[in-house]
C-alpha cells in the first residue's frame, strides 16, 4: 500500500530547490542513509530541473510503500530524457510512460517512520504559491491598515478627551489660584491683626503690672502707718474706752487685710513682669515642710482640722528657689485650711523620675468641676464660697511653679475635698538657673 505524504508543483527554479529539499527530507524521514538521501534529492532535482528548462510543469508526489520511498513526477509534456537518465543512475527503479516518471529507492527494512510527523514536516517545507503569498500579504496589510486606522481613531478620541480635561483643569486651576490668593490675603491680614492684638495685649499686661506695682508700692507705706498707729492707739495705756478700742481694732484689721491684698498684687505683678529672679539653692524638703506645718497650726483657728505631713518618700534635698517654693506651699496650705471646716489637710511629698511631686489635699468644701481652671484667673473666687482672700493666691502660685520649671494643677470632688498637685524638677533646667524668668 502506498502512503502519500506530500505534493508539489514545480514551475520555476526556486520550486526545483524546494523539490530537492522535500526529497531529501522524505529520504531522511524514511531512515535512508546520508548518501541515499543525497541521491534521492539529486534525482528529483535533475528530473524537475530538466522539465522546468523545457517549460513544463512537474507535479511531484512524495510517498512511501512497505519497502521503498516512492516518487512520481507528472509532467505536461514529454518526460525529459536527460532528467530520466540522471535519475536512473541515482535511484533503484526509474520508469517513465508518456507523462509520468516513477522512481523508487529501497528503504531500510526495520525502520518505523512516524508518517504523520513526516507529513507535517514536508507540508511545512512546501513553498507557498505567489498568489497565496500575495493574498496572505494583502490580508496582513489590510489588517495592519485597519489596526492603524483604529489606533488613529482612538488617538483622536484620546486627544479630544485630553484637550477637554486640560481645559477643565486650567479652569479649575485658575479658580483655585484665585481662591488661594484671596485666602492668603485674608490669612496675612489676620496675622497682621493677630500681631497687633498680641502687641496690644502685651502692652496692656505690662501697663497693668506697672500700675499694680506702682500702686501697691505707694499704698504699702500709708497702710503700714495706719496699722502701726492703730496698734499704738489700741494700747491699753492709750486711754481709749472699750468701744473706741474695738473700733480702732476694726480699723487695724481692715488695714491689715488691705495690706495683704496689696502685697499679693505686688507679688503677682513681680512674677508676671519677669522681674522675679529665680535663685536655686539646696532646699531640705522635710525641714521646709515641718516649718510650714508649724506656721499653719495657728491658722487652723481652733477648727478640728489636723495638718499631716508625709515626707517619707520625699527627696532629702531639692535644688530650687526656696522663697518661691515656700510661697507656693504656704498658699496651697492656707487655702486648704481656709476651706476645710473639719477633717485633715495632708501634705504628701514623693520622688518621681527626675522630679518631685507635692500634694496638698484637704477634706474641705471642694471646687465645682467647671470652676477648676477659673480659680487660676486673677481675682476669681468661686461664687458663694468666699472666705476672705483676694483671689490672687492660686494665679501667683501657678506663675511661680512655672518659673521653677514645674506645674501646678488642681483636682477636686465638690463637697468632699480638693487636691493641689505641685510637680517640680529635682534641679532646674540649665537656662532657668539664676536667670530672670
Ligand atoms: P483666695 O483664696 O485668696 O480667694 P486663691 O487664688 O488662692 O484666692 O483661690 C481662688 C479661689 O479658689 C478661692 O476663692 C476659692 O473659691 C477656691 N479655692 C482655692 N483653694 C481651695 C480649696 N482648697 N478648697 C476649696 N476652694 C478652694
Amino acid at each position: 500500500m502506498t502512503n502519500e505524504l506530500a505534493r508539489l508543483s514545480v514551475r520555476s527554479l526556486p520550486d526545483v530547490f524546494a523539490a530537492r529539499r522535500l526529497g531529501r527530507e522524505l529520504a531522511a524521514g524514511l531512515g535512508l542513509e546520508h548518501q541515499d538521501q543525497v541521491r534521492v534529492a539529486t534525482a528529483l532535482s535533475e528530473v524537475s530541473r530538466s522539465a522546468v528548462s523545457l517549460g513544463q510543469t512537474a507535479a511531484i508526489t512524495f510517498a512511501a510503500d512497505e519497502n521503498s520511498l516512492v516518487l512520481s513526477v507528472a509532467v505536461d509534456g514529454t518526460p525529459p530524457a536527460d532528467g530520466i537518465a540522471a535519475a536512473a543512475r541515482l535511484m533503484d527503479v526509474v520508469a517513465a510512460d508518456e507523462q509520468v516518471i516513477r522512481m523508487s529507492k529501497r528503504r531500510p527494512l526495520h525502520s518505523t517512520p512516524d508518517f504523520p510527523a513526516l507529513t507535517e514536516r514536508l507540508a511545512a517545507m512546501l513553498p507557498e504559491s505567489t498568489l497565496d503569498e500575495l493574498r496572505r500579504n494583502n490580508q496582513d496589510l489590510i489588517a495592519a491598515l485597519e489596526d492603524v486606522t483604529r489606533q488613529k481613531e482612538q488617538l483622536a478620541a484620546l486627544n479630544a478627551e485630553l484637550q477637554e480635561t486640560n481645559r477643565g483643569v486650567m479652569a479649575l486651576y485658575g479658580e483655585l489660584s484665585e481662591e488661594l490668593e484671596q485666602t492668603n490675603r485674608g490669612v496675612v491680614a489676620l496675622y497682621r491683626e493677630l500681631d497687633e492684638k498680641s502687641e496690644q495685649l502685651r502692652a496692656a499686661a505690662e501697663s497693668k503690672n506697672r500700675f499694680w506695682a506702682n500702686i501697691s508700692h505707694e499704698l504699702r507705706s500709708p497702710l503700714n502707718s495706719i496699722i502701726g498707729l492703730a496698734r499704738l492707739l489700741a494700747d491699753p495705756d492709750g486711754g481709749l474706752d472699750a468701744e473706741q478700742s474695738y473700733q480702732v481694732e476694726l480699723i487695724r484689721g481692715a488695714a491689715a487685710t488691705l495690706l495683704t491684698m496689696v502685697n499679693d498684687l505686688l507679688d503677682v505683678a513681680k512674677a508676671e513682669s519677669g522681674r522675679y529672679v529665680v535663685n536655686p539653692t539646696e532646699v531640705g524638703l522635710p525641714a521646709l515642710l515641718a516649718t510650714l506645718r508649724g506656721l499653719m497650726r495657728p491658722v487652723t483657728d481652733g477648727k478640728p482640722v489636723e495638718v499631716v505631713i508625709c515626707a517619707e518618700d520625699a527627696p532629702p534635698t531639692l535644688l530650687t528657689d526656696e522663697m518661691a517654693l515656700t510661697a507656693i506651699l504656704r498658699n496651697l496650705l492656707s487655702n486648704a485650711v481656709k476651706y476645710t471646716d473639719s477633717g485633715e489637710v495632708r501634705v504628701t511629698a514623693r520622688t518621681l523620675p527626675g522630679r518631685v511631686e507635692l500634694q496638698v489635699s484637704d477634706t474641705g468644701t471642694g471646687i465645682p468641676a467647671q470652676e477648676i481652671e477659673r480659680v487660676f484667673e486673677e481675682f476669681y473666687q468661686v461664687p458663694g464660697a468666699r472666705r476672705g482672700g483676694t483671689g490672687l493666691g492660686l494665679p501667683y502660685a501657678r506663675r511661680l511653679a512655672r518659673l521653677l520649671g514645674g506645674e501646678l494643677t488642681l483636682a477636686s470632688d465638690a463637697g468632699r475635698g480638693t487636691t493641689a498637685v505641685l510637680s517640680l524638677p529635682l534641679k532646674p533646667a540649665a537656662e532657668v538657673s539664676g536667670v530672670s524668668a
